[in-house]
């Protein structure tokens, strides 16, 4: 699939443009602060309705104004279709060939685009909040019914921590509703894990390929789903599933009474890498890591495509110059000709740009873009 047309008003410092873009590879080039993370971070919103830089909508939102809106026409193999998002500060509207959608979960997955910045480097030295967002950001925009489960979750987990913090202070004594919330959360939960577990083996395969073919090197990549409830394996159906995190629970009630929240369970799960079976976080090199994190992406990539029948868009904020040489000219020949590329950087030296025919250059200056005239 693909991104023709782009249009935007009031989004961070982008006031209003109106974008062509190029089916195969779009560069933005500009000094600091000018806007291109904006205009990538807004073709991302329009795909997914979130930031990847912020969970509050209300910053994207021009200081001077009281809404953002953005728009685009998708082409994808068999149809086109008109996208929009409108952010106000009370919500986001989102809208299918201008008719409003009233479910968030019909429009996400409408457009894909995976993004890769120099944060996701940290994918495997960062915290396992990190690996937990990307499962629900990546897995959420392939499968509508992981998007809604992980919605849900977060809504009953607050629920419960909620209930769980009065408890603890002796503000309320009734434990049977917190054991309604439990029985609750487990369902949902064994939803999620289920659905983790299928995706996290998919991608396993997927990036043990991109590793193989950008490291150049004989280790062999695999991932691995790290359930905080330990006692659930790969094996479980999701009834087995419910009924383990509900034990989990009972047998955690005591200490969650006295922490005031909830222990385990989908929102302390995390992934582990290894290389020939050795835990990447703990053993693999600086660039080992980064391959890691970047086969992870290219995978993505494929997963999108498994799932869905097109690529998706791939957006690569200012990454290109993190890269060696080496892992550039792989990214660039994995990707090549397969997804709509948009790439950002300051400068275009010391990037090995002769796999990439003629691409679109774009200048990103104070907000505004303009197209680069061919020579
Ligand atoms: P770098 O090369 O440093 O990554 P960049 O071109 O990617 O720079 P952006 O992050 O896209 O820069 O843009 C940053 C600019 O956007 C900053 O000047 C910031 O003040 C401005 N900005 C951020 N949010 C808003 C907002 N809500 N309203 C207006 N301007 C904003
Ligand atoms: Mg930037």
């Amino acid at each position: 699939m693909y991104l023709s047309r782009f249009s935007v008003q009031g989004f961070r410092n982008l006031h209003k443009l109106e974008v062509n873009f190029d089916s195969n590879v779009n560069i933005f080039i500009g000094k600091n602060a000018q806007g291109k993370t904006n205009l990538l971070e807004a073709i991302y919103f329009l795909a997914l309705t979130r930031s990847h830089r912020t969970s509050n909508d209300s910053e994207l939102i021009n200081f001077t104004k009281e809404y953002a809106n953005l728009s685009g026409e998708v082409h994808k193999s068999q149809i086109e279709i008109d996208l929009r998002v409108l952010i106000t500060n009370k919500g986001k509207k989102v809208w299918i060939n201008r008719l409003q959608q009233p479910k968030l979960s019909k429009y996400v997955g409408q457009l894909n685009a995976v993004l890769f910045s120099p944060e996701d480097l940290e994918l495997v030295k960062g915290a396992p909040a990190l690996r937990r967002r990307f499962m629900d950001q990546e897995f959420g925009q392939i499968n509508a019914e992981y998007l809604y489960f992980s919605s849900k979750y977060r809504q009953v987990l607050n629920q419960k921590n909620n209930y769980l913090k009065k408890l603890s202070r002796g503000k309320v004594r009734d434990t049977l509703f917190l054991d309604v919330l439990s029985d609750q959360l487990a369902g949902i939960a064994a939803e999620i894990i289920v659905r983790r577990y299928k995706f996290l083996n998919y991608l396993s395969h997927a990036a043990q390929d991109a590793y193989e073919h950008i490291s150049l090197a004989s280790e062999k990549l695999t991932i691995e789903y790290k359930p905080s409830v330990s006692e659930i394996s790969s094996q479980d159906a999701t009834e087995e599933i419910y009924h383990k995190v509900l034990d989990n629970f009972k047998k955690m009630k005591p200490a969650e009474l006295k922490r005031g929240t909830t222990l385990s369970g989908p929102h302390r799960d995390d992934i582990i890498f290894k290389l020939d079976g050795k835990n990447a976080h703990l053993y693999a090199s600086q660039g080992q890591q980064r391959s890691i994190a970047l086969s992870v992406k290219l995978a993505e990539i494929q997963l999108v495509h498994n799932v869905t029948n097109e690529y998706p868009l791939l957006l690569l904020d200012d990454v290109m110059s993190e890269l060696d040489h080496g892992r550039q000219s792989a990214l660039l020949n994995y990707i090549h000709g397969k997804t709509q590329t948009f790439i950002t950087t300051t400068d275009l030296e010391g990037i090995s740009w002769e796999i990439i025919k003629k691409p679109k250059i774009y200048h990103v200056q104070n907000g505004e873009v303009s197209l680069e005239k061919e020579n």
